[in-house]
């Protein structure tokens, strides 16, 4: 008698498992039951051996696990066009902490259901968000969405720095930060039946005193969570450190003990090789996200050191950052990462798409401080994957799946999604959430946005509009 599972997905002509060992298995099918995998193998063995009362025949498909984004700000989503052309200093100080410093719980929830929306539909399944000033509306859209994610209530208790001065609203007390931080930890950790997670965040390094920072690695190994914060973003944080403080942002860490396993920095394009050295010996977690760094030019693929980092053994995750940067489509980040790296060093060979994969993956899992549980397609983990249909021009010919992936694919062309074993996205739609409600919405707040924080003008094409 074969073996009752809860779904079967066969005849998959590519499954990336991202085991151990890279298998990558052709004309594939998974058994799942509930939210786990329970095995991979070849559709004849699979089917011979299990049964199941929902079965899915994938044929053209490739199946992978779901992508983890490891940086967004799900509450910038309203923000595409709003900061671009500009520097680091004036895309924060000038345009995006306006922008989030009036943004009300409303906005931030439709914010939130939009952002949630575009990675599902390009196979994202547990996303990383540094947090934000609406975490209950941050929940409340990402549990409807069915999506995995490390979320956190954004803290900065330093308004000014070389760099620039905070918008008042979100300035709090090193006390008030870290009891609003607690009390959202205690709230929402391990809601959703464990689906919905949440991490403390210190936002910028130079934005948060010795104190708020010391006593949130506490707070961290207290409740057994992570800790994240920007950092080595552009030259200006950077310079804005060491004329602060005497050190740069990594060595200022250090010195406060808060180094660790349990903390993730994002960004790091501007990381000196003392700091690299540092992140290896301290086992601390790294997302880079080159889409923001090519979208106004903050210089963190120049500079930046993620090959040296990976090599190192250090785990770096992708990020798309924000919608104000663009794409939120994790696919397209790898092929960023990709040709960014090789166009500035001139090296053909560098970073090659098995890397990109697995940072997209494997090392993002590091960075959810979930790879217990998800990253790859092995028995026993969550049901987490990404279906992509090639029965499209982009993805023939179809002999090297990953290099299809990385070099021509995006995530239009995912087609199902699942999260812990349910379907979230099926034929390209997104299940769990109503897209054209979410676009009347952010239609409706959008004016109120731009009135609000005098960006109107600033949201325009330079030409003429009759
Ligand atoms: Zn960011």
């Amino acid at each position: 008698m074969p073996e009752p599972v809860t779904l079967l997905l066969t005849d998959a002509d590519w499954i990336l498992t991202m085991d151990e060992k890279r298998r990558v298995i052709k004309n594939g099918a998974i058994a799942i039951k509930d939210d786990r995998i329970v095995e991979i193998g070849h559709t004849a063995d699979i089917c011979k051996k299990f049964s199941a009362p929902t079965m899915r025949s994938l044929p053209g498909r490739l199946i992978m696990p779901g992508l983890v984004d490891g940086h967004i700000h799900s509450s910038f989503q309203l923000s595409r066009g709003l900061a671009d052309e500009v520097g680091s200093q004036k895309f924060l100080f000038q345009r995006m902490y306006p922008y989030e410093g009036y943004l009300n719980p409303e906005q931030s929830y439709w914010s939130t259901a939009l952002c949630a929306l575009e990675e599902l539909r390009h196979g994202v399944t547990c996303m990383i968000d540094p947090g934000n000033y609406s975490p209950e509306e941050t929940v409340q859209a990402l549990s409807t969405s069915g999506i995995r994610a490390v979320i956190a209530k954004s803290a900065m208790d330093i308004a000014k720095s070389s760099f620039g001065s905070l918008p008042a609203t979100f300035v709090e007390t090193t006390e008030e930060a870290l009891q609003r931080s607690e009390a959202v930890v205690q709230k929402f950790h391990q809601s959703e039946n464990g689906r919905i997670r949440v991490s403390l965040s210190f936002r910028g390094v130079n934005n948060a005193s010795d104190a708020l920072i010391s006593r949130m690695r506490q707070m961290a190994e207290h409740y057994q969570i992570g800790f994240q914060a920007h950092a080595c973003f552009a030259k200006e944080t950077r310079d804005s450190s060491v004329g602060g403080t005497g050190y740069t942002e990594v060595e200022r860490l250090n010195r406060l003990g808060a180094l660790g396993p349990n903390l993730l920095l994002i960004h790091m394009g501007w990381a000196t090789p003392t700091e690299l050295l540092m992140l290896r010996d301290h086992d601390v977690k790294v997302v880079a996200a080159p889409s923001s760094s090519f979208h106004n030019g903050y210089g963190n693929v120049t500079m930046g050191k993620i090959p040296e980092l990976l090599a190192m053994g250090v785990s770096v995750g992708l990020g798309s950052d924000h919608a104000s940067s663009g794409i939120v489509d994790l696919v397209q980040e790898m092929r960023m990462a990709a040709g960014g790296y090789k166009e500035v060093r001139m090296d053909a060979a560098i970073m090659a798409p098995e890397t990109l994969v697995e940072m997209a993956t494997l090392h993002g899992s590091r960075c959810a401080w979930w790879d217990d549980e998800i990253g790859a397609l092995v028995p026993g983990k969550k049901a987490d994957l990404a279906v992509f249909d090639t029965r499209s021009p982009e993805w023939q010919p179809l002999y090297n799946p990953v290099a299809n992936l990385v070099y021509s694919a995006t995530g239009s062309s995912v087609d199902m999604v699942l999260v812990n074993g349910r379907i979230v996205v099926d034929q390209g739609e997104v299940l769990t959430l109503n897209a054209n409600e979410i676009y009347d919405n952010v239609k409706r707040v959008i004016p109120e946005i731009l009135q609000q924080t005098g960006l109107e003008e600033i949201a325009q094409t330079r030409w003429p509009i009759e």
